[in-house]
Order: structure tokens, then C-alpha cells, then sequence
């Protein structure tokens, strides 16, 4: 089979100078293309499901910008609403409508948080959230499970230890020990280790953070009685649950994973799709949580930027198109059709990689397992097969995120006629893959 050749030369020529001014090139590494073939692509503008490179090449998006896109690039209303929002000015640092609007359209269609509070990234919702626990519970420690990213806040920036039960290590230099020493680092799917860890550190425990479906290393589903285990143990020692819902929130459904599992987080953070692709991240939580928040309460968190009229104009047209009847009934089908023809297409061949998928969000891995549910059973060496089928689907016009560890989203922008021809050049890349 012919590896179609598409010419990279602007793309390439603007990384070489975005080189001299970035680290990496770059303003968010993974953008690098680090664990795939080739240089980054310098994009130049999307319309539905489609961009177009520097160099004039057209791709199928199916990274959606990691997320938050779940109507597609230029969609109609959200690039009107800020239009219009554009003539009124960019910031004013004062209360606007516009926050009322979003915070009401949120909170009436969420049956888990009664308050909210706008911030500028997933980073600085989780970072907050965090304090928020902290201050409530009067404790320093959290639990994070290994696997979840949670943005680059200090605290997060930790991965396990050995042994099952430990104290982290800072998985970034410049984080300081004494930090990580108040993150505990345990596997996920893991009822042990928990109890472990609710046994070691009892009342030290502010609260246990956990993607709401674990989607920043592969799609590591969890099971609705583990959920439910990890809401029971954390309520019993007096510990917050903080659902980090930064991708499944307005992703899974207008309520997300919480409503998925069916469970009540003390803490929801949210980002991406909230600000319809504009910067927006939240938290929320109960009355009685959210007045601990200044200026209410003593836990301090502020921002120059936070609730910026623009961003949310976007984010009210987004949310408002995802509120209405059967947005997720047809997306998710629409999925699922999609990845039900993959599926089956590798099942045909016999090739060994598996398809895991919720909702609009999809993930490939390279491996005869059937179940992968823990971040260590992740082998590493199945993502040299993404990286041949990545470079194979760059050249002919799909684009998935740079690394095997990232999971694919469907946006609603994406027509049949995109997905068709989706299929056949994944079914060609993995042809390609497993040729030898
Ligand atoms: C993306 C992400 C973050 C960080 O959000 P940023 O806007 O990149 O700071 C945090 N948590 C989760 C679950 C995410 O997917």
C-alpha cells in the first residue's frame, strides 16, 4: 500500500522558528509531537469537523482541541455570541449578566452542585477544588490515583511510589518534596489499596480527587460498584470526593460522569467544553461548601481574567445547544455506530488492538486485553503501533492527538460522510500497522 505524501514544508519552516521563542517550540509540550512521527502541524483554521494546516492540507479532527470542541470548530452560534460580544469590550474585571446566565444555565440543568465559581483553566479548578477541601476539612493530605492528570498545579504533579500505599514523587522538577509528601499516590480499580490508605492516614485525608471516567493516559473506565466504593469510603472518614470533570463534564451527558455513576461528588471541577472553546474551568459544590470561599468564607481564590464576558458568550451558546433534548441520545449513537464498525473491522482481520469508548470519547490500544482499568496495565511498547497508524492517518487527512496515551473525541460536527471516510483511512492505516 502507498503512503500518500502531503507536503509539511510551511508547518515545518514555522516550527523551526516557534523553536527560538518556545521551549520546545511550543506553549503546552504534548503539542510537540514527541511520541509520534514527524513535527507539529501549525494549524491554520477549522470549520465543523475539519482543519486546515499552514501548508493547506485538510484533516478530520478527532482531537477536537483535547476536548473542549464538542460542536466542532467555527460552529455557527458560539462564533456569533461572541461576535456580538466583542463590540461591548474584552474584560471590565466587574460583574457582568453573562456569568449569571452561565452559571444559571449550569446550574439548573445539574442536579450536583448548587454553587459555582468561573476561574480561566482545568488547572486552576482542580488547584482551587483542592484548597476548597483543605480548607473544609482542616487536613493537608490528598489522594490522587496514578493515571489522572489533573492540570500542572504542584500538588498534582506527583506519581506513585513503590509499594502500594505511598507518598508520591514529584513527576516534574521544581516541585518541592514537602508538597508531594502530602499527595498519596495509589493505582486505580484498587479497593486495597484505599482501604490502605484511609488505614494509614485516617484523619489526615482532605479529600480523594479521581477523573470522573479517567481519559488523560488511554480510557481507563472504572466500575460503577468501585465508584460507588470510593464515594462510601471517603464519606465515612470524613474525606472530600473530588470528581475532576474537566473532559467528562458536558461530555458523557450535560451532567457528566457524575451523573454516569450515578454518584454525588463533595467537589465537581470543570473545564474544555465548558467555555466553548474559549479559556473557562469552574468548580462547584454544595451551599455549605461554597460559602468557604472568599470572600465568604477564608478560602482564598480570586482572578483578573475569571468570568471574562467574552469567553463566557461562548460558553452560554455552547452549553446552550448541549441542553437541549436528545444532543447526547444522537452524538453517543453516533459514536458508538462508529466505533461498532472498527470494532468489527478489526475483529474481521484479527488485529490486536482494542477499542475502548463512552459516550463521544474513544481510545485505541494496542493489545490483546480486553479490559484495562489501571494505568499500569498500560504495556508502553503498543505505542509504537499508534505511532505508525498516526503517521499513516496524518497522510491521509485524519487527524488524532499526537500520543497513544490520548484518547479521540466525535463532535457533533462530525457528519456521516466524515465518519465514512474516517473509517476507510483508519481501516488502511491499520492495515499498514499490522502489514509485517
Ligand atoms: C485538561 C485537564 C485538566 C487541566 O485543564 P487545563 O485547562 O489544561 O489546565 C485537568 N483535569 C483534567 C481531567 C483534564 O482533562
Amino acid at each position: 500500500m502507498q503512503t500518500p505524501d502531503i507536503s509539511r514544508a510551511k508547518s515545518a519552516e514555522l516550527f523551526e522558528k516557534a523553536k527560538q521563542y518556545f521551549p520546545g517550540g511550543v506553549n503546552s509540550p504534548v503539542r510537540a509531537f514527541k511520541s509520534v512521527f514527524g513535527t507539529p502541524l501549525f494549524i491554520e483554521r477549522g470549520d465543523k469537523a475539519h482543519l486546515w494546516d499552514a501548508d493547506g492540507n485538510e484533516f478530520i479532527d478527532f482531537c477536537c482541541s483535547w476536548g473542549p470542541l464538542i460542536l466542532g470548530h467555527n460552529n455557527d452560534q458560539v462564533r456569533e455570541a461572541v461576535a456580538a460580544q466583542l463590540g461591548k469590550g474584552l474584560s471590565f474585571g466587574a460583574p457582568t449578566a453573562l456569568e449569571n446566565q452561565l452559571a444559571e444555565l449550569i446550574i439548573e440543568n445539574n442536579k450536583y452542585i448548587e454553587k459555582i465559581r468561573f476561574v480561566s483553566s482545568g488547572t486552576e479548578a482542580v488547584m482551587s477544588a483542592i484548597r476548597l477541601a483543605r480548607g473544609y476539612t482542616k487536613r493537608d493530605k490528598i489522594i490522587k490515583f496514578d493515571g489522572c492528570y489533573h492540570g500542572h498545579s504542584d500538588s498534582l504533579l506527583v506519581k506513585a511510589g513503590s509499594g502500594l500505599v505511598t507518598f508520591g514523587e514529584t513527576s516534574s522538577a521544581g516541585v518541592p518534596k514537602a508538597f508531594a509528601d502530602e499527595t498519596i499516590v495509589i493505582e486505580l480499580n484498587d479497593k486495597e489499596a484505599l482501604r490502605a490508605a484511609f488505614a494509614e492516614f485516617k484523619d489526615q485525608i482532605a479529600a480523594v480527587i479521581i477523573e470522573g471516567i479517567p481519559a488523560n493516559n488511554g480510557l481507563l473506565m472504572q466500575s460503577k460498584e468501585y465508584m460507588h466504593f470510593l464515594r462510601a469510603i471517603t464519606k465515612e472518614h470524613g474525606s472530600m470526593l473530588i470528581m475532576d470533570e474537566v473532559i467528562t463534564g458536558f461530555r458523557i451527558g450535560f451532567e457528566g460522569a457524575s451523573a454516569y455513576y450515578e454518584i454525588q461528588p463533595d467537589i465537581i471541577t470543570y473545564g474544555k467544553i465548558i467555555g466553548g472553546g474559549m479559556p473557562v474551568g469552574a468548580y462547584g459544590a454544595s451551599k455549605e461548601l461554597m460559602a468557604c470561599i472568599s470572600p465568604d468564607g477564608a478560602v482564598y481564590q480570586a482572578g483578573t481574567l475569571s468570568g471574562n464576558p467574552v469567553a463566557m458568550a461562548a460558553g452560554i451558546a455552547a452549553l446552550t445547544i448541549l441542553a437541549q433534548d436528545d444532543f447526547y441520545t444522537n452524538l453517543n449513537a453516533k459514536t458508538a455506530a462508529f466505533v461498532q464498525d472498527l470494532r468489527q473491522y478489526i475483529a474481521e482481520k484479527g488485529y490486536q488492538v482494542q477499542l475502548f469508548h463512552v459516550a463521544s470519547i474513544f481510545w485505541f490500544a494496542f493489545t490483546e486485553q480486553e479490559d484495562i482499568k489501571k494505568a499500569s496495565e498500560i504495556d508502553p511498547a503498543s505505542m509504537e503501533s499508534y505511532k505508525i497508524m498516526h503517521r499513516e492517518l496524518l497522510n491521509r487527512g485524519v487527524y488524532f492527538g499526537p500520543s497513544g496515551y490520548e484518547v479521540g473525541f466525535v463532535s457533533a460536527a462530525h457528519t456521516d460522510a466524515d465518519l465514512n471516510t474516517a473509517k476507510k483511512h483508519i481501516f488502511d492505516a491499520l492495515d499498514i500497522v499490522f502489514q509485517s
